[in-house]
């Protein structure tokens, strides 16, 4: 029978364990999928270090995409999807019960399930994403259209749509965000470039990235995707950020700050930046890196609007698919982003991104 390799995770801080799993049919409701590219996230290595818990044994990753191999013939008409199709897989199952779900909130579903936390010792072994091939619900599949390059979709797979999801629900608190005209973006991983061109694609004037330490690699393609200017803590200091910022919008400060560093310390100064009620959006802080101390005063004081965001909806993908399609002029460089490992290097992987030398890690075939 023929196989493919998956990465298991046996416990936290161990080595991935490279194993051959067999190829079986898909069960019913679910598609066998062979994987084009899996992107390795801070998640992962937060899931890794053992700061976000898991069940083990498993493999992880959760933002994948592949080409659908395998499909009953009723799951493909129930859910549009077929044979060949390129998908990309949404890993979330929300309950569709509770309250959050009721309400339109399901991104933040009290019973939250996933497609990729089962025992890979249990048939069809392949449901997480660090794998060649991957058995995945349909009702998960979300088709890339032809005019997107799978690998180019891979990039942002996960920072897309927790970067659009963080944005409609700044829309949805009637925050004005889409009114912004100086912003700052924290931080220039993945969800810090998406955030960047999310705002150029509103047509935002001052978009102004930071970074702790100067990169002139990272400062040239924030550039490219539409940052105004890129300072740096290490070569401008907080003091002369907050008079640049304050230079741009007649002394008041930024409209809209969003956090994608993940950096505790971030957070007080995000405040520090903003205008009387301004915007602060903060989906950058998704695992516990300690506590910081700020000044609540601000929050009062200043009136702002602090929302965070972690996770996102269906929806969110389908969005983030629509963006890519409305704003060509992106995919070479989003492309450009990728570095590329097998599957049977992952810890080599794992390795390069603890040292920070890539911005997105893609594991291909
Ligand atoms: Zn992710
Ligand atoms: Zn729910």
């Amino acid at each position: 029978m023929k196989t493919a390799k998956g990465a298991v995770l046996t416990a936290a801080g161990r080595p991935f364990e490279v194993r051959g799993f067999p190829l079986t049919s898909p069960p019913e409701g679910m598609a066998k999928i062979r994987l084009t590219a899996s992107g390795i996230c801070g998640t992962d290595v937060h899931i890794h270090d053992g700061r976000l818990p898991v069940q083990t044994p498993v493999i992880i990753g959760h933002e994948f995409i592949g080409r659908v191999e395998e499909i009953s013939e009723t799951d493909s008409e129930k859910h549009n999807i077929r044979k060949d199709d390129n998908v990309i897989v949404y890993i979330a199952c929300p309950c569709g019960e509770c309250l959050l779900c009721r309400s339109g909130d399901d991104a933040n579903c009290v019973n939250m399930g996933v497609t990729n936390g089962s025992n890979p010792n249990t048939a069809p072994h392949l449901y997480g994403g660090f794998a060649e091939y991957n058995y995945s619900p349909v009702a998960n599949l979300i088709r890339i259209p032809p005019e997107l390059d799978p690998e180019m979709t891979c990039v942002f797979a996960c920072a897309g749509p927790t970067v659009l999801h963080a944005f409609s629900l700044a829309e949805r608190a009637n925050s004005g965000i889409e009114k912004a005209d100086v912003t700052v973006v924290q931080g220039l991983g993945p969800v810090g470039f998406f955030a960047v061109m999310k705002l150029a694609s509103m047509g935002v004037k001052h978009i102004i990235a930071l970074t702790g330490r100067e990169n002139p690699y990272r400062e040239e393609l924030a550039l490219k995707f539409g940052a105004a200017r890129v300072m740096s803590l290490e070569k401008h200091g907080m003091d002369k950020i907050i008079e640049y910022i304050k230079a741009l919008s007649s002394g008041l400060g930024a409209d809209v700050v969003i956090e994608a560093s993940g950096n505790p310390s971030a957070v007080p100064q995000g405040m520090d930046m903003l205008r009387n009620r301004g915007v602060y959006l903060v989906p950058g802080q998704y695992s516990n890196s300690g506590p910081v101390e700020i000044a609540p005063e601000m929050i009062t004081f200043k009136a702002l609007h602090i929302i965070g965001s972690s996770q996102y909806s269906l929806s969110d993908v389908q969005n983030y698919i629509d963006f890519l399609l409305k704003n060509p002029h992106t995919h070479s460089t989003i492309l450009s982003l990728a570095s590329r490992y097998k599957v049977e290097d992952i810890n080599r992987a794992f390795d390069d991104v603890r040292a920070g030398k890539n911005i997105k890690t893609l594991l291909t075939p």
